[in-house]
């Protein structure tokens, strides 16, 4: 067993430190503040290839694999978390859907500007009353001689309605299926195409630069040739994708962490109280030694996963276990870190309040943490 990065990952990683260092923590806070989600950022990282990194060379991609693809979306999120999510988003569902299940001719069109950051691609699955229930969404598309016909509305997709959002995969309803289960496919749908409009950008206690809307579909008509892969089989297409996802969480979840451990570490070095750095406190070094002992593990689970989908082997239970333990360390990190900085924690100047109110998201999106122990306790375990 080797541990050892190679040394394309480890140049991915040195790229992305450089980068969060020049280009994203100068600005972070004024994200925060303006909600503001920076294109030209985004556009020089898709230039020097961190958004295509998974997708191959033939659609401008790197062509490299999926633990440097966390290991970017890691850095990324360590210097905001805003960029991280709108890079783990575009790359994990609509990008690795089209990538694996999409036609040389959707691959041409769609993916290609997606891989070069050109574009930002979403994909949108919630609604309403279909958050963790996938299954009760009620959004149709019927097909109608050349077109595909849709109606009904998403909430809560990300990415969407970004100046350079090109599309959106939404999962529809496209007929009956076995059982109780519909028959589900995901359809290709382009911003500005007719009938299609988005609700305002909702206003979150974080992410505040990751744009989330509503989408409402009106009689909107799309080519019959935006259908994804099989028409019978979009519920499994997209749980693969929601599977990739969850590691992208986790590392997300890890970057995050990490960030809130480096501001912590040094404002405990720094702080002086009863005439010594607080530091030197055993109290304040157990809680950065439970930090950074979590967040190992925690990488370590993120980076086996996503091992493992390069490997081609099953990670639908390392993934699961990323997310779910990966989202709660995050939690317990910013937790510890803002009792490390005291009153001044709970200030808007120091960024471990920012990262306080950023944690919360990672248990909850891409399948909560009750949604995942279900999956571990009923798809692992077969209870
Ligand atoms: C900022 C943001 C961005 C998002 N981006 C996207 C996106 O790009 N695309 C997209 O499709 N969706 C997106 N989502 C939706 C997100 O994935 C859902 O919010 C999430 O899956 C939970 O669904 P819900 O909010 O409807 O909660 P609910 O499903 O209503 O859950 C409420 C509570 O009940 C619990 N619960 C529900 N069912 C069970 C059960 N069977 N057993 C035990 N507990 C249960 C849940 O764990 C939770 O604690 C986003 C959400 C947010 C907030």
């Amino acid at each position: 067993m080797d541990f050892t990065l190679s040394t394309e990952q480890q140049m991915i990683r040195d790229l992305c430190k450089n980068f969060v260092k020049n280009e994203i923590a100068p600005i972070a806070e004024e994200m925060d503040e303006t909600g503001h989600f920076p294109y030209e950022v985004w556009k020089k990282l898709g230039d020097l290839g961190i958004v295509g990194i998974p997708i191959p060379e033939e659609y401008s991609g790197g062509e490299m694999d999926w633990v440097s693809m966390m290991i970017a979306i890691e850095e990324i999120s360590r210097g905001d978390a805003s960029l991280g999510v709108s890079l783990l988003d575009s790359v994990t569902l609509p990008m690795n859907l089209i990538n694996t299940f999409g036609t040389k001719e959707q691959k041409e069109k769609w993916l290609t500007p997606l891989a070069t950051g050109e574009n930002i691609g979403a994909f949108g699955l919630t609604e309403a009353q279909a958050g963790s229930d996938a299954n009760a969404i009620q959004t149709r598309a019927v097909l109608d001689g050349e077109e595909w016909v849709i109606n009904g509305t998403k909430q809560f997709i990300t990415n969407a309605g970004l100046k350079h959002n090109s599309l959106v995969i939404i999962a529809a309803v496209t007929g009956e299926g076995s059982g109780t289960k519909k028959r589900i496919s995901n359809i290709i749908v382009p911003t500005g195409v007719g009938g299609y409009n988005f609700g305002e950008k909702y206003k979150k206690i974080g992410w505040k630069a990751s744009e989330t809307r509503e989408l409402i579909f009106d009689d909107c008509r799309v080519p019959k040739e935006n259908i994804l892969g099989n028409p019978e089989k979009g519920y499994n297409q997209f749980m693969m994708a929601l599977q990739t996802s969850r590691i992208g969480f986790g590392a997300h979840s890890v970057g995050l962490a990490q960030a809130i451990f480096d501001v912590s570490l040094s404002y405990a070095k720094e702080r002086e109280q009863f005439g010594k750095t607080i530091s030197k406190f055993q109290a304040i070094q157990f809680k950065l030694a439970d930090m950074i002992m979590e967040i190992e593990l925690a990488r370590l689970m993120v980076y086996k996963a996503a091992w493992q989908k390069d490997q081609k082997e099953n990670y639908f239970a390392t993934s699961t276990y990323a997310k779910v333990f990966a989202s709660e360390v995050a939690k317990r990190c910013a937790d510890k870190g803002v009792q490390i900085h005291g009153g001044y924690g709970l200030m808007d100047e120091y960024p471990i309040s920012r990262y306080w109110r950023e944690v919360k998201f990672e248990e909850i999106l891409d399948g909560t943490s009750e949604i995942q122990r279900l999956n571990i306790a009923q798809k692992v375990l077969k209870l």
